[in-house]
């Protein structure tokens, strides 16, 4: 008998895929046999290469050790957060996710905490307060509609003490949309057997294929989030700071890195009237 991360269930778009944006689909989208490729594609070795120490010391400088991995996926974070010594729970809104994060986990010699929560809903099932909140991967790129972004910011800044940050990344569908798109890097999908390429993209819609080398494709449906506005909806739920890193340097052309990553800061500051 097939395994659950096994079962044989194919994407389904319908008859016109861009016409799918909404926020639910995601759950759907990442069906078994995509998440278990999604370490094909996801390669371990080659992201750690490029990402290096950033975030183990982006967390530390900020004195965070209890850690919400938001946007758990496979669990790479989650892991390499646990070898660095953080306290980290992990949640996610897809259970094959979740299911492949704790076999990877435990692989690598690790029970992850595992949390299943959509961000919409999150403090429904997470009853704690974290030091950082992280949600990386291009994640939140998957919420579809304005009204949930902000839940979900709502809900991730609820789930901070009051110092709290939230780190959280996507590509740069700036570059994207006003087609000045120069990819150098592939941080995240570093492995050479599979490739990502923008399939369709309007000002709602980035629709991504992702293409392996055994000839089997997947698609995400993305809402292409656009910098400035995500640095000002975190500022409205009442982040005090955000600071962005391109390509994981505080200097950098707008135009040119690949991802960029917010740190949103709780912590209060107070105003000059
Ligand atoms: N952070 C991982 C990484 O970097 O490899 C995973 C990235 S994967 C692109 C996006 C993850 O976000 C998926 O595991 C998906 O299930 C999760 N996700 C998307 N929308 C969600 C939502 N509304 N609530 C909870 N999880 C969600």
């Amino acid at each position: 008998m097939k395994s659950v991360l096994e079962a044989d269930i194919e994407q389904d778009y319908g008859e016109d895929p861009t016409e799918i944006r909404e926020t639910d689909k995601y759950v759907e989208e990442y069906v078994h046999k995509f998440v278990n490729k999604w370490d094909e594609l996801i390669d371990w070795d080659g992201r750690a290469e490029a990402e290096g120490n950033f975030f183990i010391e982006l967390l530390r400088s900020h004195g965070a050790k209890k850690v919400l991995d938001a946007a758990t996926g496979t669990g790479y974070h989650s892991v390499q957060l646990l070898e660095a010594g953080f306290e980290v729970t992990s949640a996610d809104g897809s259970p094959a996710m979740l299911a492949k994060s704790f076999e990877n986990a435990r692989k690598r010699g690790h029970i992850l905490r595992t949390v299943h929560a959509d961000w919409r809903y999150l403090n429904r099932s997470v009853h704690d307060l974290y030091d950082a909140v992280i949600c990386l991967g291009n994640s939140f790129t998957h919420i579809h509609n304005e009204n949930d972004r902000r839940k979900s910011l709502a809900e991730y800044y609820a789930t901070l003490r009051h110092d709290g940050i939230l780190i959280m990344d996507h590509r740069n569908y700036d570059a994207i949309l006003d087609n000045q798109a120069k990819p150098k890097r592939n941080y995240y999908y570093g492995g050479d057997q599979v490739t990502a390429t923008p399939d369709y993209v309007d000002e709602s819609l980035a629709r991504f294929k992702y293409s392996f080398q055994d000839g089997e494709e997947f698609f995400l449906n993305m809402f292409p989030l656009r910098t400035e506005y995500v640095r000002g909806l975190m500022k409205e739920v009442g982040f005090q700071t955000v600071t962005t890193y391109g390509d994981f340097q505080e200097h950098y052309k707008d135009s040119e890195p690949d991802f960029f990553v917010h740190v949103a800061s709780k912590k209060y500051i107070e105003q000059e009237n």
